[in-house]
């Protein structure tokens, strides 16, 4: 099967500013865009992105999920890097008009069709190396996306990393590029020397998150996971989860986590870790790897509970449960 995000439909929404506003969207080819080789989007990493999905339900209409928080952080980022600020009324027509265009080609679930808007800044000037782009462009691009777990959910290998950092401790909340650039370097590192899936960052033993995706501890009817700053992505499953949990009569502690509290509840019976994102929705962690040691996190396999939050969150985004918190847009 082809890699997640390889495949992409055959147009995109696109706008540019210039002049000091946004143009009219218009949706076109998505093979290429005009870019000057000099964009200072290619010097200087002004970019951001988002990835948000729209589901197919049972009587065939498309929903897109929680466009509102996705489009709100796409706001923050390009705020944060001095981007122009965003029209959000317009990114979400733009979403929603892509979408409609595709709406035939969204998969069925387990599948889904994975949204990326993206921003860059256009302005052709090398000079600018710390001064902000005048000119930008937003574009929305589709790409339908599988069952992630097609070759049956494995127990992730993770390792615990207290040196290093994802990213710059202001620039984590922000959806740029440059971040996960600079997180490739120890993760491709961590793959080789101890075939870890993913790094958990910890800088000085906080534990924050991985390369793609937030971290949650889940101990018995309490989950723990690190309240929110500027050092992490606010990620929107993370906080679907929190609420579902909430729902689920579940203790949700928002809070400083260290890697020794970490490693001393999973080893516990009955504790589970678990990744969050879009693209994985919940990923059960199996194994810690810190220090040159392995801990094995409950059972080692993916538990129940995640198994639990997991399905509830599916159902929501397929048609199956009541959407209670009006997480979907019909288009
Ligand atoms: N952290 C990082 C660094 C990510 O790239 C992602 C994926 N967007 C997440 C967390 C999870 O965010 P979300 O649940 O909004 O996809």
């Amino acid at each position: 099967m082809a890699a997640f995000g390889s495949i992409f439909m055959p147009r995109m929404a696109l706008a540019t500013f210039d002049n000091n506003q946004w143009g009219e969207s218009k949706i076109v080819p998505s093979d290429s865009i005009p870019m000057h080789p000099g964009a200072h989007v290619l010097h200087y990493s002004s970019t951001c992105f988002e990835g948000l999905k729209a589901f197919r339900h049972a009587d065939g209409s498309v929903h897109v999920f929680r466009m509102d928080q996705n489009i709100k952080r796409f706001s923050q980022s390009s705020r944060l890097l001095a981007l122009p600020d965003v029209n959000e009324e317009q990114v979400a027509q733009m979403i929603k008009d892509i979408v409609a265009e595709f709406a035939s080609d969204v998969p069925a679930p387990p599948g889904s069709m994975y949204i990326r808007p993206t921003h860059i800044g256009t302005e052709a000037i090398i000079g600018k190396a710390a001064a902000p782009s005048l000119t930008s462009m937003m574009y929305v691009l589709l790409s339908p996306v599988g069952d992630y777990f097609s070759g049956g959910a494995h127990a992730l290998r993770i390792l615990l990393d207290e040196n290093g950092q994802r990213c710059a401790p202001h620039m984590g909340m922000i959806k740029s590029g440059g971040n996960y650039a600079s997180a490739l370097g120890p993760i491709m590192k961590a793959k080789e020397d101890v075939q870890a899936d993913q790094i958990l960052f910890c800088p000085n033993g906080d534990v924050q998150e991985t390369g793609a995706a937030n971290f949650l501890l889940i101990d018995g009817d309490e989950i723990i996971t690190k309240a929110l700053d500027s050092s992490f992505l606010h990620g929107v499953t993370r906080s679907s989860i929190l609420t579902i949990a909430k729902d689920l009569g579940m203790t949700v502690s928002e809070r400083d986590l260290t890697v020794s509290e970490l490693l001393e509840r999973a080893a516990k019976p009955g504790v589970e870790a678990v990744l969050s994102g879009t693209a994985a929705v919940l990923t059960s962690v199996g194994t810690f790897i810190h220090n040159d040691k392995e801990f094995k996190v409950g059972s080692g396999e993916p538990g129940p509970i995640a198994e639990k939050l997991r399905k509830t969150l599916n159902d929501i985004q397929w048609g199956n449960a009541q959407d209670t918190h009006n997480w979907l847009t019909k288009i």
